[in-house]
């Protein structure tokens, strides 16, 4: 018996070890997995790469407060700047810390200029930024927020895809309206490029800070190392997480120096965030993401897996609604639960992931093989042919 808390609907499966795109499991089989930790493993399982950085680290130093200079955090986080639209980084341990420490800087960076009362953040409804209590009132998800009362106010939301809706929840307190450019768990639900920029324009218009949520689509997940890249918007301030550490804990606030200017000492802390452990690995990360060709690789490889998928669509066209989503966060809507689904998969040993709207979660790390995406397409082919 498991003395875990029961907080998991776990599947019955364990892996001793893992290689790339592929898991093995402690009895014996070889799974290929395209959910790689929720995108986490943005660069596969066991990548030597980082497993070299992480080893040098280790005989040099763990641990030190965020009381000294951390020379491996300094240089990521120059990095981070020099590559997006950020002048300063923020680190912290996880997406959720990462997306309330995001909340906190808008706040205040309003309280900073005297405007303590434009303290309201707007999200989309049953959105998902974290588990943590401010986080979840957030989401505005009744099933999160479900007997953790009271309630953690200062969140106003609205429908995706509903601008009426956004418009009329926007009032003179509106510190910021926070999204995700492509919603994860939400069902990868892509905000056109279209809608970005009109956002953009709201919030200048009206003096609102923009959040984008890129603790699953960014660092390199959808092609662009930012999924908003393509809407050429600039936001204010913009959480990351997940793909950053490869499968080291990291998560950390990118933003503007606007923002930043009141984030003076004080203000916000964090006893891990930043570690070099942490910070060597998203180093390498980053040296790898960064490569010449790396995202165009990954853009090609894309642009395969949707054609491939889609004549499977079209093949099975009262099992598959939709194929959806970019670069290499993709969903597959199915007309009906997917549990059932996901499960075939499994057991012709493919790995996959639920999202909210009967949607399956496909995604390989970043550095996928051509063969690995022949592999999954002709089990999810199977799937769909043996499917009763
Ligand atoms: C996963 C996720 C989070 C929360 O990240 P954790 O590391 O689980 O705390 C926040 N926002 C988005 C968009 C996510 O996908």
């Amino acid at each position: 018996m498991s003395s875990l808390a029961k907080n998991y609907n776990r599947r019955k499966i364990a892996f001793k070890k893992g290689k790339g795109s592929f898991l093995y499991s402690t009895n014996g089989k070889k799974y290929l997995d395209f959910v790689q930790g929720i995108a986490v493993n943005s660069l596969g399982h066991s990548n030597p790469y980082l497993i070299k950085a992480l080893n040098k680290q280790t005989k040099k130093v763990w641990h030190v407060s965020n009381a000294f200079i951390i020379p491996e955090g300094e240089k990521l986080a120059k990095r981070l700047t020099q590559k997006t639209f950020a002048d300063y980084i923020l680190f912290q341990n996880s997406g959720t810390e990462a997306t309330e420490a995001a909340i906190k800087v808008a706040r205040r960076y309003f309280y900073s200029i005297g405007k303590p009362n434009k303290n309201r953040i707007l999200c989309v409804k049953n959105s998902f930024h974290g588990r943590t209590i401010a986080a979840i009132f957030a989401s505005g998800s009744k099933k999160m927020t479900e007997g953790f009362g009271p309630k953690v106010g200062g969140f106003d939301h609205f429908k995706f895809g509903d601008h009426q809706s956004l418009k009329k929840a926007i009032t003179n307190k509106t510190a910021a309206i926070m999204v995700e450019p492509i919603m994860g768990e939400g069902g990868i639900k892509v905000i056109p490029n279209w809608c970005l920029k009109e956002l953009r324009k709201i919030c200048n218009k009206k003096k609102i800070l923009l959040i984008l949520d890129e603790v699953q689509c960014g660092i390199g997940r959808t092609g662009n190392f930012f999924a908003f890249e393509n809407s050429k918007v600039k936001p204010d301030i913009v959480p990351i997480a997940k793909g950053i550490g490869g499968g080291f804990p990291i998560g950390a606030v990118l933003m503007t120096k606007k923002v930043a200017s009141s984030m003076i000492p004080g203000s916000h802390g964090s006893t891990f965030g930043g570690n070099p452990l942490a910070m060597s690995v998203g180093n390498a990360v980053l040296d790898q993401i960064f490569k010449k060709g790396f995202l165009n690789n990954l853009k090609k490889i894309s642009k395969y897996f949707f054609k491939e998928l889609d004549k499977i669509k079209k093949d099975y066209p009262n099992i598959i609604k939709e194929i959806r989503g970019k670069g290499l966060l993709i969903g597959i809507q199915l007309h009906f639960n997917q549990t059932k689904f996901i499960k075939s998969l499994e057991k012709n040993y493919l790995l996959t992931i639920r999202a909210a709207d009967y949607v399956i979660r496909v995604l390989p790390p970043l550095n996928v093989k051509k063969n690995e995406i022949d592999l999954a397409l002709k089990i999810i082919k199977k799937v769909c042919r043996e499917y009763k």
